[in-house]
């Protein structure tokens, strides 16, 4: 599955739900007789749970579903009094973030509400909150990192581009890997940019590649990582005249939530 096909799959559910003849018993009809089988078992699982999540509490927490291009959460509500953002999971295991500390950062605050993955109710609302690091005790923020595309040794394209899902610390600035996955099709965003740039409309290719960013944090989040807050790229940064120079891991998206922490680029190896 694409992360195309994921956001276009959320876009007209919610929109469907939203639309009074239509209605939720509709969305959930066209989810399980036409999407269903193109979402895997993940994605399938997660949409399900935003739309109940939406469906029963739409109300109380006054919720307005984030659309899919450049917001950083998938609903906007209130919590209590207090404007909040809302990220739907069925994820988190609650032995494993009992040992993470809760994030205030700035701007509305931020809260993760848990369904089960069976019924789709909610059995809690949390804070934001994520581990500390070993070495500093800053904390460790997931990030993707979209790398370019793979070649063989003999300089053949393998129509493959690799993803790297890292943990930043936030104090040291230094990263550690945790998963690496592959896809079809799914172009750095330097890639991505140079595909619609070179004519004249480069400030079309700048925001294509904005939104390219955008979708695959949304793809990712709900795919491979519940509290993902940045997607990055990998790129050579020339301080040199002669072209000298070092790797870095940049983030081109960065939630607002963790946006004052997050370091602007972490230094790295040429080959990641
Ligand atoms: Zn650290």
């Amino acid at each position: 599955m694409s992360a195309q096909t994921y956001n276009n799959i959320r876009r007209i559910l919610f929109s469907t739900a939203n639309n009074s003849e239509k209605g939720f018993s509709v969305a959930y009809d066209w989810m399980e007789k036409t999407y269903r089988h193109q979402l895997d078992q993940r994605s399938y699982v997660g949409l399900m749970a935003e739309l109940r999540f939406y469906e029963r509490h739409g109300r109380d927490f006054c919720l307005t579903v984030a659309g899919d291009m450049g917001e950083h959460a998938d609903f906007a509500g209130m919590y209590g009094s207090r404007p909040a953002r809302f990220d739907v999971t069925t994820n988190i295991g609650f032995k494993k973030f009992g040992d993470y500390e809760p994030f205030m950062g700035t701007g509305p605050s931020y809260k993760i509400a848990l369904l089960d993955q069976g019924n789709f109710e909610v059995i809690d609302v949390l804070d934001l909150a994520f581990p500390r690091c070993n070495f500093c005790g800053g904390y460790l923020f997931p990030a993707i990192v979209l790398l370019g595309q793979n070649y063989s040794r003999d300089g053949e394209s393998q129509w493959t581009n690799d993803q790297l899902l890292i943990d930043v610390c936030a104090g040291c600035e230094e990263y550690i890997e945790k998963n690496r996955f592959s896809h079809f099709g799914l172009f750095s965003p330097q890639e991505h940019y140079n595909a619609f740039a070179g004519s004249d409309d480069d400030e079309f290719a700048a925001e294509s590649a904005e939104q390219h960013v955008i979708s695959a944090y949304k793809y990712f989040r709900r795919q491979h990582s519940d509290y993902l807050m940045a997607v990055g790229s990998h790129n050579y940064k020339t301080t040199e005249p002669r072209g000298g120079g070092y790797w870095t891991i940049n983030f081109n998206f960065v939630n607002a939530a963790v946006a004052n922490e997050m370091p602007s680029e972490i230094e790295c190896p040429n080959e990641i």
